[in-house]
């Protein structure tokens, strides 16, 4: 579908990116990008990803706007609080865009419902803040063959990668983190603080991967997982090895 006249003012500046070009953002406005988790990371990476012009996002958050998110959460203002997160987030792409499709899911991603809340993504955006969910959203991702933009971060401390696992010679999430966290399930922001300005950090970058994954810019983000550390501040990358005996992705049934 060739872009209006309203699209190519508006997307003016990637246009003229050569790495994106028309091309990519006709790729933008016909993708579908889910994210889970509208918090820290979410909000950011919402913001951007909706700048971009992705047509369709879905926002998958159980949760309600609290005082103490206000910190980090940048979508969000006093009027939002008791308010679920995915219905402000959904309502503030509507004001933004109203040539995206938002769809806000107040519920938590669980066992049962992932693969219907995940079917049909070109991209999972995960910024949730326990490792089970995110395991989850992996192994769901991995499973559905959709990439997976997976972000994290605790203190001053941040990591992206994307996962493909699906493919023969690309890890998934579980590869790195293996199976141990399958049951932890808590907030480490409250427990351990996290400093606002890395979340919108490792949010923006997270988007930015996702616009990778979508348009192809740049260089294949594959087995690469990149650490940002805030108090340095020092960014390094990582290659992560696909595991072999990954119960997800591996082949742990055939001998070593
Ligand atoms: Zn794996």
């Amino acid at each position: 579908m060739p872009l209006t006249p309203s699209q190519l003012d508006r997307h003016a500046r990637h246009i003229v990116l050569p790495e994106i070009g028309g091309v990519g953002v006709a790729r933008l406005t016909a993708a579908h990008v889910v994210l889970v988790g509208m918090g820290g990371i979410g909000c950011p990476a919402l913001q951007y990803l909706a700048g971009a012009g992705v047509g369709r996002l879905t926002l998958i958050d159980d949760d309600t706007v609290d005082l103490s998110n206000l910190q980090r959460q940048t979508l969000f203002t006093p009027a939002d609080i008791g308010q679920p997160k995915a219905r402000r987030a959904a309502d503030w792409v509507q004001g933004f865009d109203p040539a995206i499709m938002v769809t806000p899911v107040i519920e938590r991603i669980t066992p049962a419902n992932a693969a219907a809340l995940l079917t049909g993504a070109d991209v999972i955006l995960d910024g949730t803040d326990n490792f089970a969910t995110r395991l989850l959203v992996s192994d769901t991702a991995t499973a559905l063959h959709i990439p997976l933009v997976s972000a994290a971060l605790g203190r001053f401390q941040g990591q992206i990668g994307t996962f493909a696992g699906w493919l023969p010679d690309q890890p998934c999430y579980r590869c790195f983190v293996g199976d141990a966290f399958d049951a932890e399930d808590c907030d480490t922001c409250a427990e351990q603080g996290v400093l606002g300005a890395m979340v919108g950090m490792v949010g923006s970058f997270a988007a930015m991967e996702a616009v990778r994954a979508i348009t192809g810019f740049g260089d294949d983000p594959g087995g690469k997982l990149h650490l940002i550390d805030g108090l340095k501040p020092l960014w390094r990358t990582l290659k992560i090895a696909k595991d072999p005996g990954c119960r997800t992705c591996g082949n742990p049934t055939s001998p070593a």
